[in-house]
């Protein structure tokens, strides 16, 4: 398996924001989002045994198997021995690989991320979360059909382009389009926030950055 980095760190977003966990990102993936900012492309070869030993030298309970795209590694072995050292297994994925039945049984949380309004081949979405991009409205509507097995656990994410003045504007128009998303998006945690857009389009002097467009 190549891995990218295994870090301890807090969930920054979604059900399980705030929550200590122990980050496994895995290298490649087989997507090419224009807006990707994630370094997964290195990596160093690791064995089953050897990631499950880093893993076990951090304090947390909480696992998460992210990337790049963990789906293309992950193994049945690999999840079996987190689950006997009593991790709870996250895994956050584009959705676009479906799981082998012993791979998907071991997984606690399964946070689905689909991009260009694919739809999910995954077998199951606990937890769903919808890039909002104002020039393409309309991979939010081709979703609309998808659920998560929560529908308090979507949210609609504002795409960041690393363009301080578009992500103002993409939030802004987040921020317009709420009412007629609510319709598409059941509970969007958008609507349950509605301060955080505007909080942010306000500051208009203040430079956008990265950290900030997490919050939602
Ligand atoms: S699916 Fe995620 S990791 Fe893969 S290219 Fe897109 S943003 Fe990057």
């Amino acid at each position: 398996m190549t891995v990218n980095e295994i870090f301890y760190s807090l969930q920054g977003e979604g059900r399980f924001a705030g929550t200590p966990a122990t980050f496994v990102r895995f290298s490649g993936c087989n997507l090419r989002c224009d807006f990707c900012d994630t370094d997964h492309q290195s990596g160093r070869e690791m064995t089953e045994d050897e990631i499950v030993g880093c893993v076990g030298e951090f304090p947390s309970e909480h696992v998460i198997l992210t990337g790049g795209e963990p789906t293309l590694q992950l193994t049945a072995p690999l999840l079996g021995q987190l689950k006997r050292a009593g991790k709870i297994v996250h895994i956050e994925t584009n959705g676009t690989v479906r799981l082998a039945d012993d791979v998907a049984a071991h997984i606690d949380w399964i946070t689905v991320s689909p991009k260009f309004g694919m739809i999910p081949e995954i077998q199951r979405i606990d937890e769903l979360k919808v890039v909002f991009d104002m020039n393409h409205t309309e991979h939010i509507d081709r979703l609309a059909g998808v659920r998560a097995t929560d529908d308090q656990c979507y949210s609609l994410q504002p795409c960041d382009r690393n363009d301080a003045l578009y992500n103002a504007r993409n939030l802004y128009r987040l921020y317009q389009a709420q009412p007629a998303l609510e319709a598409v998006a059941p509970a969007p945690q958008t609507a349950r926030h509605p301060l955080t857009a505007r909080r942010l389009v306000d500051a208009r002097n203040k430079t956008i950055g990265r950290d900030d467009m997490l919050v939602v």
